[in-house]
């Protein structure tokens, strides 16, 4: 398992995070088989979707905030709840397959860590899974 880093932005924001998953199937030497990414945070989360056109996360971003407001009557004190909601709803980990030594995605996929209560320092994992 690989722990990578990440430094967000903004309060709302994703971050292609495919660059950092591809060097680590080198640097682990995966040929084939899946990777599990997986996000130890409770408001932020990770996604597969388009990474060709960048107005598509936008959408997805506007849709969240438009779905799930900042302020909002919530009872969770700390201020935050819309982005353990949007959290919920996205997901805190992702499965990919890999094959030849790289990820198997389609054409238009880019894998996003997705913050919703940034900027902050974060984490995510790369777990291999190996076929037997
Ligand atoms: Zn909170």
């Amino acid at each position: 398992m690989l722990q990578k880093a990440i430094e967000t932005k903004s309060r709302n924001c994703v971050v292609d995070i495919t660059p950092q998953i591809l060097s680590a199937i080198n640097e682990m030497a995966i040929e084939n088989g899946a990777l599990m990414v997986y996000v130890p945070h409770t408001t932020s989360a990770v996604m597969v979707n388009e990474g060709a056109d960048p107005d598509v996360v936008t959408d997805v971003l506007n849709k969240l905030e438009q779905l799930v407001p900042y302020r909002g009557n919530y009872r969770h004190i700390e201020g935050n709840s819309d982005a353990h909601i949007k959290s919920a709803i996205i997901g805190e980990s992702v499965l990919l397959p890999v094959s030849r030594g790289s990820l198997k995605l389609g054409t238009w996929q880019k894998v996003f860590f997705c913050e919703f209560d940034g900027p902050r320092s974060r984490k995510f994992y790369i777990i291999p899974i190996s076929p037997q």
